[in-house]
């Protein structure tokens, strides 16, 4: 038989699955790897898509999303974002996170052009950039995983066609500075490039850092990508409703293709998404509150297990690396942890090429479980007389 896609046959499958399905064998397994908070969507906005439902709202939605949503996403871009200039034609509702990421890198690329990424990052972009036949251009975060904008700026080529942000970030729980940003946004002007900004962990910030919206600059509006989703604000990863803003030409080919490929979001999820943009999740506080003790236990303890350890200000992750002296790489590592331990960690492979030696940690799990997995982490490395 003919060859079917390479980009997807070469693709491996998550790494995170993969680690699911190992830990589902035990009936004790503790994950340190899913990469989802451990809250719910609120009852405000599960009612207004049960109501939705009960009022047969279950035809097709406008592949662009409904109306009053984008509306409100406009809204929620200008107020919570200082992005003054998004209306609502400047927005597309879409399935989740994932689907916004896709339609940015299918508006944006043409095959061999380039795009920029930090490493270690969130897996889809490597992928992505494949599936749309970009080259990949991977540069080394910094030793506490700051983006290396210097070197950042030095891999800009005649084909560079955007820079892929994410921050706070996942894996390495790293956030932009205004300074920092400040500087890519220089960057991004001085050689005509685009940005894709992915801020789904906008609202998990700790000890006082503060979010920043590329797309708040004037001069970034019209070549910024910005997009976003319910999935982690509102612990609603199953509802699969994002969103994302773009100049109105980028939006009008998001249509097209959304058209063609997905025919839209599920409809009566957006009525509930209506309600939790506008309310916004107002249990964030009491949540920042207990992932900030989550955080801070989890520093504590890799600390001391030996890890080599950057403190995280974002998100829900920590991104060890394994201490040198263990001479182990992080896939050995946290196979051997589950198979011995039925702890899963995900090994830093899965993020790039420049972290084999780490290991990312969620931490959005019970305290209870928290404590329990590092014990077992310390019982794995005592065994191996690594401590
Ligand atoms: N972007 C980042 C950085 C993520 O970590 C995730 C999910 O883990 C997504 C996007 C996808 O979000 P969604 O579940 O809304 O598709």
């Amino acid at each position: 038989m003919k060859p079917l896609s390479d980009a997807i046959l070469n693709s491996q499958k998550s790494a995170i699955r993969k680690l699911f399905e190992l830990l589902i064998k035990s009936s004790d397994g503790i994950s340190f790897g899913i990469g989802q908070p451990d809250f719910t969507s609120p009852d405000f906005v599960n009612d207004e898509i049960i109501k939705a439902l009960k009022e047969h709202k279950t035809q097709y939605a406008p592949a662009l999303g409904l109306p009053t949503l984008r509306r409100v996403v406009a809204q929620k871009f200008q107020n919570e974002n200082n992005m003054k200039w998004v209306e609502t034609e400047n927005v597309m509702i879409t399935n989740g996170g994932s689907q916004a990421l896709q339609l940015c890198f299918a508006t944006l690329s043409n095959p061999g052009d380039e795009m920029i990424l930090s490493s270690p990052n969130f897996l889809s972009y490597i992928y992505l950039a494949s599936y749309y036949h970009l080259k990949l251009v991977e540069v080394p975060r910094l030793e506490n995983y700051a983006p290396d904008l210097e070197s950042i700026r030095q891999s800009i080529t005649p084909k560079t066609k955007f820079i892929m942000i994410n921050s706070p970030n996942n894996p390495t729980g790293y956030v932009y500075s205004k300074k920092q940003m400040d500087k890519l946004v220089q960057i991004i002007l001085e050689n005509d490039l685009y940005l894709v900004s992915d801020e789904v962990y906008e609202k998990f910030l700790y000890n006082d850092h503060i979010h920043i919206s590329p797309a708040s600059y004037d001069e970034m509006a019209e070549r910024t990508l910005t997009l976003n989703a319910l999935s982690k604000t509102f612990g609603a990863t199953g509802l699969r409703l994002g969103y994302v803003s773009a100049n109105k030409k980028i939006i009008g080919m998001m249509e097209k293709y959304g058209q063609y490929t997905t025919a839209g979001v599920n409809h009566p999820t957006q009525y509930g998404a209506i309600e939790a943009l506008m309310k916004g999740n107002p249990d964030m506080p009491q949540i920042l509150q207990s992932y900030n003790k989550k955080r801070l236990f989890s520093l504590k303890r890799l600390k001391e297990l030996q890890f080599d350890t950057i403190e995280p200000f974002g998100a829900f992750y920590i991104m060890p690396r394994l201490n040198p002296k263990w001479n182990m790489t992080s896939e050995i590592f946290s196979n051997e942890l589950v198979k011995e331990e039925h702890v899963a960690c995900v090994p830093g492979n899965g993020f790039g090429s420049y972290s084999n030696n780490s290991l990312r940690i969620s931490y959005a799990t019970s305290d209870e479980l928290l404590e329990e997995g590092f014990n077992r982490i310390e019982r794995f490395l005592k065994k191996k007389s690594l401590i």
